[in-house]
């Protein structure tokens, strides 16, 4: 019996060889592969039980090789290889991060000074240097921003701006611009896309609720980006909005808004809550905003591609 088992294992383990080799012959037929194995100079009997996954790791190779920076990225990991390397006599593989990841980590450090929430990769990047100079309409908000950034924290009577324009005239990547101008020089500020942060907020447990509703209230600096397109409930108005410009306005922590609505629509959304009318209370809201900003409005194209 035990010559048996012992026959049939061998042939198994045969069989198995056989295999391994079959596949590794067959994936060596690919030039990437072939390179990726020359150059990591192991026994072929060792390297054949690694197919696959060495084959994976020239896929990745090759789509680096013809990789002209991150954006066109063809990678499971964005901006990382998926690598072998010999260690101890061991063939291990990690994601090892390329070079043009390397240089666009080095330009967005000063990102970590920004809490972005629900802020699209675009906006997040926006750059003064970048900003489009081909249109009049923003001229004058580019120039606020200018002086904003220059003046932060020399001016305290300085004041954020309540932009209003149509649904992509580059509100909110002028604003952004801007922060990611004053994150380089140190300064933290928090970007929140009105409509979403109020359903995060909805839906969190309390300590994270209290922690999120405090940092907004006391970041530096603040854009409430799309004010006006959330639905208004009284708690969204009354026990988020309000304390938040209440807070901001007394202790004069810069703030921006970007809307859609002019600061007159604003007041009349605010106004109504389930078919209750509040004309006082919107109106006392929209005096808070206009303490805490200059009003500005950008009339142009729709530069959403
Ligand atoms: P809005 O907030 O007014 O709806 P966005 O700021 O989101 O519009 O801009 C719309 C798109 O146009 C974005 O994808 C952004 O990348 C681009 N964009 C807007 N303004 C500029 C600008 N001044 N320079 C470069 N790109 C811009
Ligand atoms: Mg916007």
């Amino acid at each position: 019996m035990k010559k048996v088992l012992e026959e049939l294992n061998d042939n198994g383990f045969k069989s198995l060889n056989y295999n391994l080799d079959l596949e590794y012959d067959k994936a060596l037929e690919n030039e990437d592969f072939k390179k990726l194995v020359t150059d990591l100079k192991l026994a072929r009997k060792f390297l054949i039980k690694y197919t696959s996954i060495l084959e994976k790791s020239s896929k990745e190779y090759a789509n680096c090789s013809k990789c002209k920076g991150i954006f066109e990225c063809k990678n499971k990991i964005l901006g990382h290889c998926y690598v072998p390397k010999v260690e101890d006599d061991k063939l291990i593989f990690e994601y090892k991060i390329c070079k043009y990841n390397i240089d666009l980590e080095e330009k967005r450090k000063h990102q970590k000074n920004i809490y972005f929430s629900h802020v699209p990769e675009d906006i997040k990047n926006a750059s003064i240097e970048d900003v489009y100079m081909n249109d009049k309409a923003r001229f004058d908000v580019i120039e606020y921003l200018q002086k904003f950034i220059n003046d932060y924290q020399k001016k305290k009577e300085m004041k954020g701006l309540y932009l209003n324009g149509s649904f992509g005239c580059g509100k909110t990547y002028l604003v952004s611009a801007a922060f990611n101008e004053l994150a380089k020089k140190g300064y933290k500020s928090a970007i929140i896309f009105w409509p979403e942060f109020l359903q995060e907020l909805r839906s969190s447990f309390e300590s994270d609720f209290k922690e999120k509703f405090d940092y907004i209230k006391k970041v530096p600096l603040l854009l409430i980006d799309d004010i006006g397109a959330e639905s208004v409930t009284e708690w969204a108005r009354d026990d988020i909005f309000c304390p938040i410009v209440q807070y901001r306005m007394e202790n004069h922590l810069k703030t921006f808004f970007t809307s859609n609505l002019t600061l007159e629509e604003l007041e009349e959304h605010f106004s109504v809550t389930k078919g209750k009318v509040d004309s006082v209370k919107a109106k006392r809201i929209i005096e808070r905003v206009r303490q805490l900003t200059s009003d500005m409005s950008i009339i142009s194209k729709n530069l959403r591609k």
